[in-house]
């Protein structure tokens, strides 16, 4: 029996643990570093344990606070989700030193599939199809060329110790192999702490599909299907979906075959999935799927497989750990509709999806029709510390048309401000047209990359909304923060007529917003012709609607200290007061200082408590090749440092928040 569970874990993965954990009366402690105080995952558990600081190496990744966390609690089983000490064998056998049941396969069964060159042995041994290629002891670079050679170009050199798609090279030509083979290396030594490597032909279209299995400690084995993880950027997934497009019955039953046998050549126990990469470039066929990898542990996108079967993987694993057989027999599953899911990450997509953090200003999932994993609700922080996946959204239907649809139409009336998202480019290629028909391999976001994240102007009605909304004249809008005092120097202040500036897209403009009645305003400015009049304005909370030249549009509208996000026809427009206002501001005493463009931060010179004077230097980023120092723009006390050394940013994150007069009145 399992009365109290730990779950050594963060953010959604968590938060879809405890809510298992509670549906089947279990008890469950929340395990959060320092930059997680007040995160959802430590509200929603029954009790909450701090076990360190923010670097993951020394909370989440700490195993002696962890186990002494479940032995102050009482908890009598421990949860690893994914990431962190999942797929740790030795951290399995210290939590069962210590008397405690781990909900996973045991340290022998991940031992067995942790390194990719020993587990494809293992296969090739269960007669298992693997990806033909080179996975032996040899690691000089004239044994490794030479068996390029044999296997044929395009090859692809792989971490033996590698996850998430780091320590991966796609070599197209002899002549490349050498220089490949040193970056692969320098990049799983610097990931993994190994840098050895194994050698695979490189499927032509390839398709990403694995099967999720189940096992149980009586020697039962079933497999819960498959999942489509084609859609991949950098070898990463992007969108994930069951059954995968295109899948017959011959294949699904080749397929989860293999992945059965797979894991009842290692006796597995729990949850687990076999990764298999398809050569589709004649259809699905079932001599034409090779193993890559088992992934010991729940992986991220198992909702999709939960929403085919009607089933709970979570309560699955849990009863499993505790003793229990499986639920059910392979001849009592089967696969209901479709089902789509879409990670929703802090990213800019446009930017090479490099990874963006900042506090959720305002956040709004649809209310209905998908389902919502999310690990942070509206006010929490995106730190630079952990993966910056905001939530994920699943969508299930009839047909793979219809879940998509329905996905696609729930991304476009999600709200989230305070951080670039990639929202829109996960919409865009839930309708992109080879996606939308079933074409899809690992190479299709790459292909179509510039359409998938090109950027929407805001039309002209919108900016002028936006305008308005800036001026701080509609008063009952209900806007969020104080949009007049936020705007304060930029206004001239009088009844009828004000003029803001604003910036979006990188440009920046002046309006001058006028009033013309008791619902009709008229905005000036660059971009919007001659004067725009917005005619029957309203403003309830965020609803807003209005009109232009007979049109009438509803859109949403969120005003935040420093900018105005409008979301109309599934787009999110950002206005935000220019840098250089922003510049004077800081300069007349402002309290934030604000990366300037996206980059990596080299140095951080203060810590929260501590007083500095106008000037002195706070923070040293590396951006476009040069280095730049952020200075304190006033005397005046650090109240919060938002970024580590190493962390990624995008322009326009706070970094540095000095106490404000307010804080210090209090
Ligand atoms: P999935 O197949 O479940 O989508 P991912 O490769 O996306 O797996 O990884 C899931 C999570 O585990 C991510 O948060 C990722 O950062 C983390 N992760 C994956 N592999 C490793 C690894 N070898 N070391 C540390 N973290 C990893
Ligand atoms: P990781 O541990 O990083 O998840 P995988 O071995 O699962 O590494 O591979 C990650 C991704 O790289 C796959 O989903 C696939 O897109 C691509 N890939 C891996 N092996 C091959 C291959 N032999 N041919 C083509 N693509 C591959
Ligand atoms: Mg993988």
């Amino acid at each position: 029996m399992i009365t109290k569970i730990l779950i050594a874990n963060r953010g959604e993965i968590a938060c879809r643990i405890i809510r298992t954990a509670r549906k089947m009366g279990i008890a469950t402690v929340a395990v959060f570093s320092e930059a997680d105080r007040g995160a959802l995952h430590v509200d929603m558990a029954d009790e909450a344990v701090l076990i360190g600081p923010a670097a993951a190496s020394e909370s989440y990744l700490n195993v002696d606070a962890i186990l002494d966390a479940a032995r102050r609690t009482g908890a009598d089983a421990i949860h690893p989700g994914y990431g962190f000490l999942s797929e740790n064998p030795d951290f399995v056998e210290k939590v069962e030193k210590a008397g405690l049941i781990f909900i996973g396969p045991s340290a022998k069964a991940i031992r067995a599939m942790g390194l990719k060159d020993a587990a494809k042995a293992l296969m090739e041994k269960a007669r298992v199809p693997v990806v033909p290629g080179y996975h032996g002891e040899a690691q000089d670079l004239v044994v490794l060329a030479g068996k390029a050679n044999e296997i044929g170009f395009p090859v692809l050199i792989k971490a033996r110790a590698g996850g998430g798609g780091k320590g991966m090279r796609k070599v197209d030509r002899q002549e490349d192999f050498p220089a490949a083979l040193s970056s692969a290396r320098r990049e799983a030594k610097a990931s993994f702490g190994d840098d050895r490597v194994l050698v695979e032909k490189y499927v032509t279209m390839p398709r990403h599909i694995e099967i999720q299995v189940f096992g149980d400690s009586h020697g039962n084995a079933v497999h819960l299907f498959e999942r489509d993880c084609s859609a991949q950027r950098r070898h990463q997934k992007v969108i994930e979906e069951a059954p995968a497009p295109g899948m017959t019955e011959e294949m699904r039953a080749a397929m989860g075959a293999a992945a059965v046998q797979a894991a009842k050549a290692i006796g597995y126990s729990g949850a687990g999935t076999v990764e298999f990469i398809v050569d589709a470039s004649e259809g699905l066929k079932p001599d034409r799927f090779w193993f890559m990898e088992m992934n010991t542990r729940l992986q991220v996108e198992h909702p999709v497989t939960e929403l085919i079967t009607g089933l709970d993987l979570v309560e699955w694993q849990i009863r499993v750990a505790a003793g229990e057989p499986l639920p059910l027999r392979q001849d009592q599953l089967s696969i209901d509709g479709h089902a789509v899911e879409a990670r929703i990450y802090a990213e800019d997509a446009s930017k090479g999806f490099l990874p963006a953090v900042g506090r959720i200003a305002h956040l709004r999932f649809p209310p209905d029709g998908v389902r919502v994993d999310a690990g942070i609700r509206a006010g929490d922080e995106i730190t630079p510390f952990y993966d910056p996946m905001i939530a994920k959204m699943i969508a299930h239907g009839k047909t793979r048309a219809e879940a998509l649809a329905r996905l696609a139409g729930a991304l476009g009336r999600t709200e989230i401000t305070g951080t670039v998202t990639n929202i829109a480019f996960l919409a865009r290629l839930c309708r992109n047209a080879d996606f939308a028909a079933g074409r899809l391999d690992t190479g299709l976001i790459a292909r179509d990359l510039d359409s998938l994240t090109q950027t929407v102007p805001a039309p002209a009605p919108i900016t002028a909304l936006a305008a308005l909304a800036a001026s701080g004249m509609l008063p009952a809008a209900g806007v969020a923060g104080d949009a007049a005092s936020a705007i304060g120097p930029f206004e001239i202040w009088g009844a009828a007529r004000r003029s803001v500036t604003l910036e979006t897209g990188g440009e920046s403009g002046d309006f001058v917003i006028e009033r013309l009645g008791d619902d009709s305003w008229g905005v000036s400015g660059p971009g919007l012709g001659a004067a725009l009049t917005l005619e029957a304005v309203k403003a309830s909370g965020a609803d807003w609607s209005f009109s232009t030249g007979g049109v009438a549009r509803r859109c949403r509208v969120v005003a935040g200290a420093d900018s105005v996000t409008v979301f109309h026809e599934g787009l999110t427009h950002l206005f935000t007061r220019p840098r250089g206002a922003r510049a004077d501001d800081l300069a007349a005493g402002g309290d934030r200082v604000v990366s300037a463009m996206p980059g990596v931060i080299r140095q951080v010179l203060v810590t929260p408590g501590q007083g500095v004077k106008a000037g002195e230097p706070m923070v040293i980023m590396e951006a476009m090749k040069m280095e730049m120092t952020l200075a304190a723009p006033r005397d005046g006390v650090v109240a919060e440092v938002m970024v580590a050394v190493g962390a990624q940013v995008s322009d326009g994150v706070s970094l540095v928040v000095l106490e404000s007069d307010a804080d210090k009145a209090a």
